[in-house]
């Protein structure tokens, strides 16, 4: 596909900002870098351009949107019946990968919940998000720039293969420095409860907010958590060792088939910002089969697992 040359812009000049600002306040969509993934950004109160995300994505209705904000004094803006202990987690990790479930208050629309009384919040830490958030005297949604189902984009070209002329235009912040989504933390009740792992390990979260954090038990209260997400085109294949990747390798490649490695060797922060670009690139080079080497658990280490599985939820065994 061939990319306009005026629809990808440097998210650091002033000038793109602007039109980013005039292109929301007109209902259209733009790709926002943060340091998760890239976003494809609506404004809160306009649910003409809301909906439109949910087309543009194939998402469907049920799987609620992350509400970006620029600074904590907005919050209330937002939220009500704020916990002493989510008070904590937000006033420590933002900005940075943390959402959190809360109440919702009167300004959120029915658009970007599903309908629940509750929505997610959280303010990203990347100098361009922060920067257009500053210009709007609103909230930002802004799932992950993709159709629904496929893997994440982490630069601006990611963006516009993926959604070519459904994006308006794209705010180029680099390749997003952590790769893969928030954590998110349910924060409706006493015990809070975690309903996705990403940039942020709960042991950071429960030793700030001085809480003990309760599993999810899959219940409704974690829409859109489906066990097939994040799919590239290959074969994503999980092995627990290099070694039995090599093993693997062997016997794939052996078939005439084309194959190839995902190891970095418990390097947990290269392997969560590389891992959405070297799925994308498999698919580029016509790979057949991804032999993704497991990470240990903890920290990213559980993010980057979760993804994985999911990614590699619908395989065929050959
Ligand atoms: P993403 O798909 O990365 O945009 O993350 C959005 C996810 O956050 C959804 O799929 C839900 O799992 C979760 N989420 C968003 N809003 C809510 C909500 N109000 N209640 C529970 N989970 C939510
Ligand atoms: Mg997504």
């Amino acid at each position: 596909m061939q990319n306009r040359v005026d629809q990808i812009l440097d998210g650091n000049l002033y000038a793109s900002i602007e039109l980013a600002v005039d292109y929301l306040r007109n209902d259209l969509l733009i790709g926002l870098p943060t340091e998760t993934v890239y976003g494809l950004a609506a404004l809160a109160s306009h649910p003409k351009a809301i909906v439109k995300i949910f087309q543009v994505k194939a998402r469907p209705t049920n799987h609620p949107l992350i509400l970006h904000i620029a600074d904590y004094q907005q919050l209330e803006k937002w939220a009500k019946n704020i916990p002493l202990y989510a008070e904590n987690m937000c006033k420590h990790f933002w900005p940075g990968p943390l959402t959190v479930i809360l109440m919702r208050s009167k300004n959120v629309c029915d658009e970007i919940t599903g309908g629940r009384e509750t929505v997610a919040i959280r303010i990203p830490n990347h100098k361009v998000a922060l920067s257009l958030l500053n210009s709007l005297n609103d909230g930002l949604v802004a799932p992950s720039a993709n159709r629904f189902g496929k893997v994440s984009p982490t630069c601006a070209k990611h963006v516009v293969d993926d959604l070519g002329d459904e994006v308006s235009l794209v705010l180029d912040g680099g390749a997003c420095e952590i790769g893969v989504e928030s954590t998110i933390i349910d924060c409706t009740s006493n015990r809070p409860q975690i309903l996705r792992s990403g940039g942020i390990s709960i042991s950071e979260i429960e030793e700030i907010g001085k809480i003990e954090i309760a599993y999810s038990d899959g219940d409704s209260r974690a829409p859109g958590m489906l066990e097939k997400h994040y799919a590239p085109n290959c074969r994503v294949e999980l092995v627990d060792s290099l070694q039995q990747a090599m093993h693997r390798l062997n016997e794939i490649s052996a078939q005439g088939l084309a194959v190839e490695i995902m190891d970095f060797q418990d390097d947990l922060k290269l392997y969560a910002h590389q891992l959405y670009a070297r799925l994308r690139q498999a698919d580029e080079r016509s790979i057949h089969t991804v032999l993704a080497v497991m990470p240990g658990r903890g920290g990213l280490g559980d993010a980057i697992r979760d993804r994985l599985t999911k990614a590699a939820a619908s395989n065929q065994p050959i």
